[in-house]
């Protein structure tokens, strides 16, 4: 039975979903708003796919700043910078350099994060029988230098901290974990527990599965704007039609807590609300690639693949689907699909997997929604009432099973002890 407590989630990304469902499964009564007609519309859209403890490792380290700087200058690399001054782009640079020193104790933490995620993420599918593309394979990590395994050989000390056991591979074992990756191996890390699916499914799905349990969905509808009064949040929102076009009046509902679950767009959210959460929209490309006759499909991996020099991530979605995840641009909120970010995956696959045809392909561009420090924030703001599960960069898929088990807990523990 729900109790009065009235909930606002806004957004109804992998985030929001999951924080909906957790909330109302712990007795509140929710409602969810989404500026998109249908749920999981934007970065939870088309992402790597991974459920990646293995890549829980944060970029703020020394080495990888310097790798950065370098692949400023070189075209077609994983990182790209428009250095067009922006305070919101150098503000949360410096934060970045800041957060270096807690490189080990961040990513320990995702690391565990990650780990009871999955767990969370599982039960939740198997409660409402959410099929999702699941594919438990494991992730391979592969270097083609002696250099880059050895580096990685330290990440794996560091992420056993955290609680994860990912095992060094030959060249050979290699080639009998994914048969079909062709190309200069030195060797790599192999995690059997982490395993691949496709977030829109299973983000739809629970969407779907909140909606028949009670959850009040209002899609197309955009939030305008936030308050706090007096200890409860006014949300002013507005409808939109099938054509994009706004309904002329604008509603205020009011609520007694709100959970913002809204992307790149939180940091709005939060400064209305008297928080400053510093999440930078980090640009990145997908392709998916069709996979049509029984030749293709032998001859794309089945294996989740990240190529660590490349920053690339590979997902298997079922039969039929073989998708290629990654760069990082950091260039504002445009969501432009730009050529010279998307040739580079192809080629990357005419690389490693020679007998694969890409002549059927779709591309994608979504925006991460990254906190300098890597980690996302999850928890109260300064007001009563206002929380954020949010800000969880490259690794939303991988850690939301988790952090909206926690925001949910601590929502439902501020009405109770009031
Ligand atoms: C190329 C790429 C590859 C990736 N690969 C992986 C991977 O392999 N594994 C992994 O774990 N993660 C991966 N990620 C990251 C992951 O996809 C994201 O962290 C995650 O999808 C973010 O979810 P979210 O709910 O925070 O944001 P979103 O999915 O963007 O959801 C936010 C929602 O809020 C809504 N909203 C915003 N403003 C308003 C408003 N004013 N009114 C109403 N609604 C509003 C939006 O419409 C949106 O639906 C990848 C990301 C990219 C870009």
């Amino acid at each position: 039975m729900k109790d009065n407590t009235k909930v606002a989630v806004i957004g109804a990304g992998i985030t929001g979903v999951t924080t909906a469902y957790q909330l109302y499964s712990k007795g509140a009564d929710v409602t969810v708003f989404e500026a998109n007609p249908y749920p999981a519309m934007e970065t939870s859209y088309a992402n790597g796919g991974q459920l990646s403890a293995s890549n829980a490792e944060v970029w703020n380290s020394v080495p990888t700043m310097i790798k950065g700087m370098q692949w400023m200058f070189s075209a077609g690399a994983p990182l790209l910078m428009n250095p067009k001054p922006s305070w919101h782009k150098y503000s949360w640079i410096a934060e970045f350099i800041g957060a270096i020193p807690h490189y080990e104790r961040n990513t320990v933490q995702t690391v565990k994060w990650a780990l009871d995620a999955r767990q969370q993420l599982l039960e939740m599918a198997q409660a409402e029988n959410i099929s999702f593309d699941r594919e438990t394979t494991g992730i391979l990590h592969f270097y083609e230098t002696k250099k880059q395994f050895e580096v990685a050989q330290k990440v794996t000390e560091l992420l056993g901290k955290g609680g994860l056991e990912r095992r060094a591979v030959t060249p050979e074992e290699i080639k009998t974990i994914e048969p079909t990756l062709k190309g200069k191996i030195h060797g790599g890390f192999y995690t059997e527990s982490d395993f691949t699916g496709d977030i829109h499914k299973y983000t739809s799905a629970l969407a779907n599965a909140c909606v028949k349990r009670g959850v009040e969905m209002r899609l197309s509808t955009v939030v305008e704007k936030l308050r706090t009064d007096q200890g409860r949040i006014e949300v002013f929102s507005r409808i939109e039609d099938e054509c994009g076009s706004s309904s002329p009046g604008q509603h205020k509902e009011v609520f007694d807590q709100v959970v913002i679950c809204a992307g790149v767009h939180s940091r709005k959210f939060a400064a209305m609300l008297g928080d400053r959460l510093n999440i930078y929209p980090v640009k990145g490309y997908s392709i998916t690639v069709n996979l049509e006759d029984e030749a293709n499909q032998v001859a794309a991996p089945m294996t989740s693949l990240l190529d660590d020099d490349a920053k690339l991530v590979t997902s298997r979605l079922g039969k039929r689907r073989f998708r290629v995840a990654g760069t990082a641009e950091f260039n504002g909120f445009s969501k432009d699909i730009v050529w010279a970010r998307i040739d580079p995956m192809l080629r990357w696959c005419h690389r490693h997997f020679p007998d694969m045809s890409t002549e059927n392909f779709v591309s994608w561009a979504g925006l991460r929604p990254m906190m300098p420090n890597m980690l996302p924030r999850v928890g109260k703001g300064r007001r009563p009432g206002v929380f954020y599960n949010t800000g969880h960069g490259h690794l939303g898929w991988t850690l939301s099973g988790a952090t909206s088990d926690i925001i949910s807990e601590i929502v439902v523990n501020e009405k109770r002890a009031a």
